[in-house]
């Protein structure tokens, strides 16, 4: 996060009011005027801060109507960082008002008791829930139990060439056990001896310009995997990954640089420290959506694709604009329902065009909202992480 009125001011100070955010960016593609688009929410920060405007009602709105994506600043000729600014200004000036959502990124998913309570509630009522809000509808039948009562605390291999933190967030430790299965398979697959992290990497908190909140988050995960003594701390969620890489800048001491640089999405962890291509075939068409978070957030687009074209019997076929946002991105599905869903049916239509029986992406958010507008245009199309893919292989490799 950017943390100073001067260098908030002078990111403000670098847009000159071009427009080419105007392009690209999802939130005022779907909406249409002007409040919506990157450049607006730029000067409404910057008149802000420089005491021009006070935080009203309709501003808080405003800096709401966000993905963070980083479209914007990636195709911003003077490299105006636009979410961390909204990040910014959301801390600064607070929610525009309570919300369901808020309150559970802020007050529920960071305090693992209350997320225990929360998610039996939730198993229970599941069907209710996503008949009133659709954009749970891509979520796989909610396990009973935490990820972590599934697995010891460490897994170990027969010969082990090092060891690896997995940091499974909340989708994985609640929800999506699917993924973490394929992520220790793989992991063990190239003898590494899994320590599972639990915990949540307070994005969603920072998302909901609770800064205070996701910092304490970052401390006890700097702790924790410390306290691991892993080698890697890997991720299979592009948005975890992005807050955990952060963790050095925002916390600024050497524990959380050290921890920082330590931090991989999961594909590039495989790649970097070599590929087992002992696969067995795989026979399917798959096209690959890059997660924000994963592609403009980490510079991570290349890998999940090599991962892809090794496994025998893969045909990866590219979509148009495979980077554009799905519009999941994290809270915002369940705050913006409509904004998200007309993001969405586009992606899901782009993803449809390629005759694919499979869409593969590095986030459980992504997967989230895919599955769900994918069902909902009425195409017969399988979300899956690369992971789970890529496991599948391995598993094959053994079947006769
Ligand atoms: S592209 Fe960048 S410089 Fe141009 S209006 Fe948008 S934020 Fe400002
Ligand atoms: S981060 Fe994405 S949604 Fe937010 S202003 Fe930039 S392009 Fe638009």
């Amino acid at each position: 996060m950017i943390k100073t009125k001067e260098t908030l001011l002078a990111q403000v100070d670098r847009c000159s009011k071009c427009g080419a955010c105007r392009e690209v960016c999802p939130v005022f593609l779907a909406k249409g005027s002007e409040p919506y688009v990157a450049r607006a929410k730029v000067q409404l920060a910057g008149a802000w801060l420089d005491g021009n405007l006070s935080p009203s009602r309709r501003l808080q709105e405003l800096m709401g109507y966000c993905l963070l994506c980083k479209t914007c600043t990636h195709h911003c000729p003077n490299g105006v960082q636009v979410d961390r600014l909204v990040l910014a200004a959301r801390a600064e000036a607070g929610p525009a008002r309570r919300s369901l959502v808020r309150l559970a990124a802020t007050g529920i998913l960071p305090h693992p008791r209350r997320m225990w309570v929360a998610h039996g509630v939730f198993r229970l009522t599941q069907g209710t829930l996503t008949r009133l809000r659709p954009a749970l509808q891509g979520l796989p039948q909610v396990p009973r139990k935490p990820f972590t009562q599934h697995y010891p605390a460490v897994l170990p291999v027969a010969r082990p060439r090092r060891r690896v933190g997995y940091f499974l967030g909340c989708m994985i430790q609640y929800f999506w056990h699917r993924v973490g299965d394929a992520a220790i398979h793989v992991l063990r697959e190239h003898d590494g001896e899994v320590v599972l992290l639990p915990g949540c990497c307070g994005m969603p908190a920072a998302a909901q310009g609770a800064a205070g909140i996701a910092r304490q988050q970052a401390e006890m995960v700097v702790r924790q995997a410390e306290q691991a003594r892993v080698e890697a701390v890997v991720t299979t969620c592009a948005s975890c990954g992005l807050a955990l890489a952060g963790y050095g800048d925002e916390l600024s001491t050497p524990a959380a640089r050290a921890f920082s640089q330590r931090v991989r999405d999961i594909s590039a962890f495989l790649m970097e420290t070599g590929l087992n291509r002992d696969l067995g075939v795989v026979e399917t068409v798959v096209t690959y959506h890059d997660p924000c978070h994963l592609r403009r957030g980490q510079g991570v687009w290349q890998q999940p694709r090599e991962i892809l074209r090794c496994i025998p019997g893969v045909d990866l076929r590219e979509m148009e604009q495979p980077d554009r946002c799905c519009g999941g991105s994290g809270t915002f599905a369940f705050s913006h329902p409509e904004v998200a869903a007309a993001i969405g049916g586009l992606k899901a239509e782009m993803a449809a065009r390629t005759g694919a029986a499979v869409v593969a992406t590095g986030c459980p958010s992504c997967q989230l909202q895919l599955a769900g507008v994918l069902d909902r245009a009425g195409q017969a199309v399988r979300v899956a992480h690369t992971v789970e893919i890529l496991s599948q292989a391995y598993a094959a490799r053994l079947t006769p």
